[in-house]
């Protein structure tokens, strides 16, 4: 046998993974991962078919398809007034998660410090780590899931490289409104820390709430990356394509690591999507669509002893079980696998440190008949 030293000795099969086997074994609903369980878009299938069939097979430009890299630029500008140069700010990624590693390789030295705000997605920690650097995490307040900026002020030190944030906010569905966007600029000025934005659930937001992206924010902008999904928000997670935005001085070496990893991305879904997404309507209606599966699982879920913490974004909704049991998360989410015959996501696997809220993650975006039959074996408890 070959001595390895791991990279990630504390790492274990991530909860997603678990839970989906678990799921399966078990014959159980699955609203643990987070995926749709309905189909995506005709019309996008159409296309990539037809950029298939018309002989768009072969590697496209590194950075991403040049048309798509502009509808994204003009979709940007749309929505959040932002002015992005499709040739030197864009690239496209094979998935959210690859952008967002991607940067924090593109930035960390060995010891720099990441502040990583729990319960985190769980690929953030590992991509700080691999890098030898360390990430420094603050618990969002339960259980509103806010930022606690005086907290953050706290743990800047010298050797903070980057803040990461994610809004919409998986877990918990929270979030960021204009004050922490302000408190967020008022810590970073004057410093040369990195923002990493997770925007994956742009589009996957209710209640009136408007998206506080760090495009709408040109100060901000000059020092994010800023990372996208397109699985996660034309409901086809299995494509695993994305896209970062950054300033080109930042991107032109996210582009150095990039050229040596991927490369390149899917062509023929790059060329659909550049039509695609000409249509407004493409991304517009997504939120509506969402809240309303929010709704409908909501008041279904009133039927049981689950109690609803608020979600205004994500796929996502926490409900605590306080009223049932002691049990740790993971246990109580593997008792309600095995033997009630849904499955969902321990929050407290998002966290580092040992926490129990009595609280699971459920993925909501899933058919109404799927989310019945959750919801009348979730009635047993
Ligand atoms: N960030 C968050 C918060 C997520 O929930 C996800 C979901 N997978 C991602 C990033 C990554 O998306 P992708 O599947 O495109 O890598
Ligand atoms: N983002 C998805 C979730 O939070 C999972 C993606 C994955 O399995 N890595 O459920």
């Amino acid at each position: 046998m070959i001595q390895l030293q791991s990279k990630l000795p504390n790492a274990g099969t991530t909860i997603f993974t678990t839970m989906s086997v678990l799921a399966q074994q078990h014959n159980a609903i699955n609203l643990g991962q987070g995926f749709p369980d309905y189909s995506m878009s005709e019309e996008l299938i159409a296309l990539v078919n037809e950029a298939m069939k018309g002989g768009h097979n072969q590697y496209i430009h590194m950075n991403g398809y040049i048309p798509l890299r502009e509808t994204l630029a003009e979709k940007t500008e749309y929505l959040y007034g932002a002015n992005i140069n499709p040739d030197t700010q864009i690239t496209v990624t094979p998935g959210g998660t690859y952008a967002l590693y991607t940067a924090l390789t593109t930035i960390l030295q060995p010891h720099d410090e990441v502040i990583v705000f729990e319960p985190a997605y769980d690929s953030y920690i590992p991509g700080i780590e691999i890098n030898g650097a360390k990430a420094i995490t603050i618990p969002l307040t339960f259980p509103e899931y806010k930022i606690d900026w005086s907290e953050v002020r706290k743990r800047l030190t010298e050797k903070t490289r980057a803040i990461m944030i994610n809004s919409p906010h998986n877990p918990s569905g929270a979030v960021l409104s204009v004050d922490d966007i302000e408190q967020l600029r008022s810590i970073v000025k004057d410093t040369q820390i990195v923002i990493i934005s997770d925007e994956v659930y742009e589009h996957l937001i209710f209640d009136g709430f408007k998206h506080e992206s760090i495009l709408k924010y040109p100060d901000l902008l000059e020092r994010s990356f800023v990372c996208f999904s397109f699985g996660k928000v034309y409901h086809c997670t299995g494509w695993k394509l994305g896209y970062c935005i950054a300033p080109e001085y930042l991107m032109k070496e996210f582009r150095k690591i990039h050229q040596f990893n991927a490369f390149t991305c899917d062509t023929p879904k790059q060329i659909a999507l550049a039509t695609f997404l000409k249509k407004r309507e493409a991304y517009v209606e997504l939120g509506a669509f969402l809240q309303q599966k929010r709704d409908y699982f909501q008041q279904g879920m009133k039927e049981t002893k689950l109690e609803a913490l608020p979600t205004h974004g994500s796929y996502f909704q926490i409900y605590s079980y306080k009223n049932l049991s002691d049990e740790s998360e993971k246990e109580f989410a593997i008792h309600l696998t095995k033997n009630y015959g849904v499955a969902t996501i321990p929050v407290a696997a998002f966290y580092q440190r040992e926490i129990n809220n009595r609280v699971l993650r459920f993925c909501f975006s899933k058919k109404e008949e799927t989310l019945d039959v959750a919801i009348e074996r979730l009635m047993k408890l």
